[in-house]
């Protein structure tokens, strides 16, 4: 699993890092960013998914 982000479209809500903060935070300017490396480990695929899935601007594409 690898995650796509979407940057132009992230406006920095913080539920993807509130949600699965194992995976996601933002940076500095408030953008997101992964925590961990690309493919995403399988313990943290389901975490992963479930952080993209409450983005409420669809910046997180979840890549099989
Ligand atoms: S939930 Fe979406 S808009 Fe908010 S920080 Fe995460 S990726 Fe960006």
């Amino acid at each position: 699993m690898e995650i796509e982000i979407r940057t132009p479209a992230c406006e920095g809500y913080g539920l993807c890092a509130e949600t699965a903060p194992e995976v996601y935070e933002l940076d500095d300017e408030g953008y997101v960013r992964l925590k961990v490396e690309e493919p995403i480990s399988p313990e943290l695929q389901q975490l992963a998914g479930a952080g993209a899935r409450v983005c409420p601007v669809a910046a997180l594409v979840v890549r099989e």
